[in-house]
């Protein structure tokens, strides 16, 4: 489990996935869609939309639609 670093709220992994895609793959700090969102004055429901659409494309940042539930900690 990961915790934003500016407001401390829980993240989930395809949030993790998001920062690491849109700040640095490599990070090991995150922050989460709402501060992301504020930081690079994108909407919320925007990021949401970019985690759908990197999912789509395979990107392995991101759970597979249907392991979302079940497998969330692989890898
Ligand atoms: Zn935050």
């Amino acid at each position: 489990m990961a915790f934003c670093t500016q407001c401390g709220a829980a993240m989930s992994g395809d949030e993790v996935g998001l920062h690491k895609k849109i700040v640095n793959r490599g990070a090991v700090e995150f922050r989460c869609p709402v501060c992301l969102s504020a930081h690079f004055k994108i909407p919320v429901e925007e990021l949401r939309h970019m985690i759908e659409r990197f999912r789509k494309q395979g990107c392995t940042l991101f759970a597979p639609q249907a392991e979302k539930e079940g497998n969330r900690d692989a890898g």
